[in-house]
């Protein structure tokens, strides 16, 4: 078994699933989790398997507006007009 499954398998609640590109290992975090303390970043991104493992210790919970109304609105920041606005998922 990959060592990512395994990873997935031991944290069901935290983890979506996982793949592998270019540019290296992708976890991605379900709603409610964040790859580290105050980031907002929602998936674990590593160049190698190792160093996702060790990253993963740092994920905890967020509270985030995208993780509160599950991936149907979210903060971004307005280059024209410099605010932050929210965004809505287009259906
Ligand atoms: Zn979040």
């Amino acid at each position: 078994m990959h060592t990512l499954d395994k990873l997935k398998a031991k944290h069901p609640d935290k983890i979506e699933g996982w793949y592998k590109d270019m540019d290296g290992y992708w976890v991605d975090l379900k709603y409610g989790w964040q790859d580290s303390p105050s980031s907002e970043v929602h998936a674990v991104h590593e160049p190698t398997v190792k160093e996702v493992v060790e990253h993963f210790k740092l994920v905890c919970p967020c509270d985030c507006l995208y993780c509160q109304t599950r991936g149907e609105q979210w903060l971004d920041f307005d280059v024209d007009t410099g605010k932050t606005v929210v965004m809505h998922r287009q259906q």
